[in-house]
This record gives C-alpha cells, sequence and structure tokens, in this order.
C-alpha cells in the first residue's frame, strides 16, 4: 500500500501492527557520469518492486529524497540536510505514527550518509518511548541484507557498495541508461584501507577526484537487473520477518 494513495478512515481501519516503511535516500553528486538523483532513483525502483511482493501487507511512505550528503557538498548540485536537522526530521516522522498508534516502523535506506542518524534516531526513538514494549523500530540499508551480488551474479568484480560505482551505475544502466554519462573515461577510484577497522571521518574530496569511489567502466544493465533482484528479495524477506514478528520479542 502507498501512503499517499490512502485516505485517513483507510489509515485508522488497518491494524496498528501493520509495518510502515519510511524509504530515505539523498539528492547528491554521483560523479560525472550519474544523475544527483542515483540515490533516490535505486531505492524508488527497489520500492516498487518490493511494494508489488508485499502488496496489502505494508504500507510504503513516499521516499524522502533529502538525505544527510553535507560530506558531498564541494560538488556542485548536492543538496543536504544539515545533520542535526535530519535527525530531528527522521525521529519526527516516527513520532507521527507512534501517535497514529503504528508500532512497526521501519527506515529503508538508501544512502551511506544516512546510516549514523538513522541509527540514532531509532536509538533516541527507543528511549524516549521505555514502556514501548511492542514497538519495533529498525533502520536498514538496502545493500547491507546479507545478499551477496557477485555470487548470484559472478561477472560483477566489486564486492561491496562503493559510490557511482560498477552497482550503482549498472542499476542506472538498467533503469534509465539515458542519464548515463561518458563511462570510458570514469577511471577505477580504489576503496582504499582508511585506518580500518577504526572509523574516519571524511568528505568525499578526501577520496577521489571525479566523485565516484569503485570501478564504474564495468557497468552493465545485466549486471544492474541481478543487484536489483538480489536487493529486492533482501528487503521484502526483512518485511517479511518485521511482519511476522510476535509483538513483544527481542528475536525477530
Ligand atoms: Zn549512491
Amino acid at each position: 500500500m502507498q501512503l499517499t494513495d490512502l485516505n485517513w478512515p483507510a489509515m485508522a481501519s488497518l491494524s496498528k501492527d501493520t509495518p510502515v516503511v519510511f524509504p530515505v535516500a539523498a539528492l547528491e553528486q554521483h560523479g560525472r557520469h550519474l544523475p544527483l538523483f542515483t540515490d533516490s532513483l535505486l531505492l524508488g525502483e527497489i520500492v516498487r518492486r518490493a511494494a508489488e511482493k508485499l502488496a496489502e501487507r505494508v504500507v510504503f511512505a513516499p521516499l524522502l529524497w533529502l538525505g544527510n550528503s553535507d560530506h558531498h557538498l564541494d560538488f556542485p548540485g548536492t543538496l543536504s540536510a544539515p545533520p542535526r536537522a535530519y535527525l530531528d526530521l527522521l525521529g519526527g516522522l516516527l513520532e507521527n505514527f507512534i501517535q497514529h498508534g503504528f508500532k512497526r516502523l521501519v527506515f529503508l535506506n538508501g544512502h551511506g550518509g544516512n546510516e549514523v542518524p538513522g541509527k540514532q534516531v531509532v536509538f533516541e526513538v527507543r528511549q524516549r518511548h521505555r514502556q514501548g514494549k511492542d514497538l519495533l523500530l529498525l533502520f536498514a540499508t538496502y545493500w547491507q541484507l546479507g545478499g551477496k551480488p557477485h555470487e548470484t551474479e559472478p561477472s560483477l568484480h566489486q564486492k561491496e557498495m562503493g559510490h557511482a560505482c560498477e552497482w550503482e551505475t549498472s542499476m542506472i544502466l538498467r533503469l534509465a541508461p539515458n542519464l548515463v554519462g561518458d563511462l570510458k573515461h570514469a577511471k577505477p577510484v580504489e576503496f582504499g584501507n582508511a585506518f580500518a577497522p577504526a572509523s574516519r571521518g571524511w568528505i568525499t574530496k578526501d577520496r577521489t577526484e571525479p566523485g565516484h569511489i569503485g570501478s564504474p567502466h564495468l557497468a552493465t544493465a545485466e549486471k544492474g537487473e541481478a543487484l536489483f533482484r538480489v536487493f529486492t528479495e533482501d528487503v521484502v524477506s526483512l518485511l517479511e520477518r518485521v511482519i511476522h514478528w510476535d509483538g513483544i520479542s527481542w528475536n525477530g
């Protein structure tokens, strides 16, 4: 179900155990060859495919395209919600739906920069509603749900998500090839090792001149379809777990 298509009596009549999903993405630079709206386009497609499979069992809010992208602000066109404003914005969405009586609230994320604030928000809101044992607040990033695309599609060179990389470029090639620029000159940019496993504060210019990280020149639409399938399956199986949660247990 799409929240945008329902009226309030329809919302009022839904079981309050119906999961509500808030897709969150970004509008930010994606190298010289991909559109600024890449993260939102990709997550939108995964949500579209997942919503078809889940039908009436889940409510999807419209995708929130403004994300936390401060690290990309050296590149023209990037829009970013300041991190603290973003925390309040996401927290407000959860509070709205808690007030409406819903208990299974999921952020489905399509942008790396949203991870830290998104996890902080579900943590903080749970602290504010300490009595809410039946409250399930989740933050999930679609490429981190366990799928290993390079195992299903051995032609994939990258084994992890980069930025405007083989993976993202392949999916945009599948979805909107007219929006993909020149790949021949998109030279690979290594992921590198920035003091791992420590987490280093960074801005994008520390790592890449063109704005991408990874190997966009290896992208194909066929790889893009394989990636969409893996990620959609992962999202559907996570949401199935949310649907089947018993409403009280720690495990799910
Ligand atoms: Zn991206």
